[in-house]
């Protein structure tokens, strides 16, 4: 029989974001339910090393989530593994309807859906995707061994999936529309460093080419952005990496978003235009998009749903106290 669950804190994603909030809002005593969605741990588990979160020189994504996971059940959150398929916020308390069939009845919901990979759009990129067209070298890389590889983008993403890939490919042709990368310094140089990496400037990707059966990449048609000149590539795989957009399915018609579908949410805080109804991580963030930033915002979330529920009559809201005897160090 489907089953409802009621609770102060909904929160929904098991990113950075959602993690954090579940720390915090387990030690303010909320008992909150987190929903991990498809992807639990967020878009960390599809990368390799981790250099920029403080106090780890160096971390595995998918481990790093693995210890956000165990640190927000430590302090007390339910982690349910659980997608979340519609969510009601026009009044209170909120619904949400998860694919399991169960409902979630909550006070007040801290959304932390994050983003995911976009596509060119291109009819041969569907044709071929899963089939020599990918957004994820951790995921895929490995079936490129002793192959011609090509990325297509010019951020963080499309640097670190290029020097990833030099792992497993022969070659790897870095396909970018201008002659100026958006990655960081360091990762820039380590590209350019590399022997395996061939960049091509002022190039973007006009068709994939391959056989029908089995279905399968065998080249890619580029055009120079000012000539138009077409040049055909040989290539096995084809990763595109050409950036995020946020994961506003859910609210897209509820809440006010900004910047091209980004949840709006009011500056310095994590209020969206409905109270009660909190926004972090890069669902919220169209600027620093970063793990960090994303747990930063995951903590102002939480805290901002505590003030909120306790400024509600109709919640019970206990008193401050350490969940567990471990937390009282924090
Ligand atoms: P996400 O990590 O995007 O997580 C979103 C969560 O929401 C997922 O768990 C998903 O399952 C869940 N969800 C979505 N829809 C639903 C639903 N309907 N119901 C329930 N749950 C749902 N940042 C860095 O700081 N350092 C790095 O080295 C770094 N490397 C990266 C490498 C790659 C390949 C990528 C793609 C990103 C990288 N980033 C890095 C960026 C970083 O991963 C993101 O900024 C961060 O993960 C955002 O966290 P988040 O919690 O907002 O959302
Ligand atoms: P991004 O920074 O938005 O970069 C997207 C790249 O794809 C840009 O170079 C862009 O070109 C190009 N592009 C976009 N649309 C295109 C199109 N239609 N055709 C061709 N090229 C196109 O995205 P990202 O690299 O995925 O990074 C997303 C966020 O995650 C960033 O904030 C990033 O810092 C973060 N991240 C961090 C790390 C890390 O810290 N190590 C690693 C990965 C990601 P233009 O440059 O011309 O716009």
């Amino acid at each position: 029989m489907a089953e409802t669950r009621k609770t102060k804190v909904l929160i929904i994603g098991s990113g950075p974001a959602g993690y954090t909030a579940a720390v915090y809002a387990s030690r303010a005593m909320l008992e909150p339910l987190l929903v991990q969605g498809i992807e639990p741990g967020g878009q960390l588990t599809t990368t390799t090393e981790v250099e920029n979160w403080p106090g780890d020189t160096e971390v595995q994504g998918p481990d790093l989530m693995v210890r956000m996971e165990a640190h927000a059940k430590a302090m007390g959150a339910e982690i349910i593994g659980d997608i979340i398929t519609d969510l009601d916020l026009s009044e209170r308390p909120f619904t949400a309807k998860g694919d399991s069939g169960t409902t979630y009845e909550a006070d007040s919901v801290i959304l932390a859906t994050g983003a995911r990979a976009k596509w060119l759009g291109l009819p041969s990129e569907d044709k071929f995707k899963g089939f020599g067209v990918s957004a994820c070298a951790t995921c895929d890389g490995f079936f490129y061994r002793g192959q011609e590889i090509v990325v297509i983008g010019g951020g963080n993403t499309a640097v670190e999936e290029a020097l990833f890939l030099t792992n497993f490919a022969s070659k790897v042709t870095l396909i970018h529309r201008r002659d100026e990368l958006r990655a960081e310094k360091i990762l820039i140089d380590r590209l350019m460093k590399n022997p395996k990496i061939e960049p091509l400037w002022h190039h973007v990707l006009e068709e994939v080419v391959g056989a029908d059966n089995p279905l399968g990449v065998e080249a890619v048609r580029v055009k120079h952005v000012e000539t138009g000149e077409i040049t055909e590539i040989p290539a096995k795989g084809v990763f595109v990496a050409i950036g995020h957009a946020p994961a506003n399915e859910l609210v897209k018609d509820q809440l006010e978003l900004h910047n091209g579908g980004y949840v709006k949410v009011r500056p310095g805080s994590t209020e969206t235009s409905v109270p009660g109804v909190f926004a972090a991580g890069d669902l919220t963030d169209h600027k620093y998009r970063q793990a960090v930033t994303s747990a930063g915002m995951g903590c102002m979330a939480a805290l901002d749903a505590e003030r909120f529920l306790a400024e509600q009559d109709d919640v019970e809201v206990a008193p401050e106290a350490p969940v567990v005897q471990a937390a009282s160090a924090g």
